[in-house]
């Protein structure tokens, strides 16, 4: 597949890709295709977040849904097909200084790459309740867009003052029956403009001063115990879903210094391409998408990815 033994400590590669979820296996299967040799290194998570999420009823291609891990599963087969090599590992430094790019997996073994697809993700922030954990997938989320449709007619609570917080309960509200906002401070710090849409919302009720204490249930969600600091009095709000919403973390942290990034850590890219401030270094997916978010536009994003280092690589006559 590469210049060198895989077994070896350094090993040059005509692109590597670095992540496994939506974006990197589509960015293998084309760039596979296009027989760029594609390396992969999977990180600690193979399949990416949709393997901790049962149902995927939003992806194109599957009428009936898919399940999470399946689909993904399918992914790799796709990717593997047209000769990707998929391995475990985590890149864990990287060095973009000179036209050739290193990449070090593991802390221990040296990848130079002519062509680099950066798909590493996010991953959603969450409250670090025991309960949580356990019903996750069973009644709590991290993504309304995604899962909200499960519990239309029905109330579900939210967590989070932020815009990400106000814009799902709107897209909830629509589906649900009533949506219960949890903040903990006594304002929202969500845009005027999104405040203005939450607060005007009938069916959303907002409390403030809230914190969640524990989710409720045995096999779903039954309800959220919550406790009021300013009267300093807990409660029980009956809900079936619970939906986290108190940010993302991209897992771009081994590229700080190197790639542009917002505050975040957002990769930034050049609009309407995959391209980073480095050249032969293209960035897909979550780890440089605020807005969407979505195992689709992770997906098209990879595909872009894996065209634009095409190109790259012919300009340079590489390949
Ligand atoms: C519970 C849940 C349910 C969801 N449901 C849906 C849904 O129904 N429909 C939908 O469209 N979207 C859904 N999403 C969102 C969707 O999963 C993401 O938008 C999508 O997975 C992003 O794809 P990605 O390839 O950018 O990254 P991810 O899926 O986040 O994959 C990132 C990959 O990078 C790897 N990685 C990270 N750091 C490194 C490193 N240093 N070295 C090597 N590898 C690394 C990880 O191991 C992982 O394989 C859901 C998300 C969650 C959490």
């Amino acid at each position: 597949m590469s210049d060198t033994n895989s077994n070896s400590n350094t090993e040059h590669v005509k692109c590597l890709i670095i992540g496994s979820g939506p974006a990197g296996y589509t960015a293998a299967i084309y760039a596979a295709r296009a027989d760029m040799k594609p390396v992969m290194y999977q990180g600690l998570q193979p399949g990416g977040q949709l393997t901790i999420t049962t149902e995927v009823e939003n992806f194109p291609g599957y009428p009936d849904g898919a399940n999470g891990p399946e689909m993904m599963v399918d992914f790799e087969k796709q990717a593997k097909r047209f000769g990707t090599d998929v391995r475990f590992g985590m890149a864990t430094e990287v060095d973009f200084t000179g036209p050739i790019h290193k990449v070090i997996i593991d802390g221990n073994k040296t990848i130079t790459a002519d062509s680099i697809i950066i798909a590493t993700g996010a991953s959603a922030k969450w409250l670090g309740l025991e309960s949580e954990q356990r019903l996750n997938g069973f009644g709590v989320s991290a993504c309304a867009v995604c899962d909200g449709f499960f519990f239309k007619g029905q109330e579900v609570a939210i967590v989070g003052g932020g815009d990400t917080a106000a814009e799902e309960a709107s897209y909830l509200a629509k589906l649900c029956s009533k949506v219960t906002m949890l903040v903990r401070k006594d304002e929202l710090r969500a845009s005027k403009a999104m405040q203005h849409r939450v607060l005007n919302t009938p069916n959303i009720e907002v409390l403030f001063n809230h914190e969640t204490k524990e989710v409720l249930g045995d096999k779903g969600v039954e309800g959220v115990r919550v406790y009021d600091n300013l009267k300093g009095e807990e409660k029980v709000i009956p809900v079936t879903g619970f939906f986290v919403a108190i940010g993302h973390k991209p897992n771009t942290d081994i590229f700080k210094g190197w790639l542009e990034m917002d505050n975040v850590g957002y990769l930034k890219v050049i609009p309407g391409t995959s391209k980073t401030n480095i050249e032969g270094v293209f960035a897909s997916g979550d780890a440089a998408d605020k807005i969407y978010r979505q195992a689709v536009t992770a997906a098209g994003t990879g595909c872009m990815a894996a065209l634009d280092a095409e190109r790259y690589l012919a300009e340079k006559g590489i390949h």
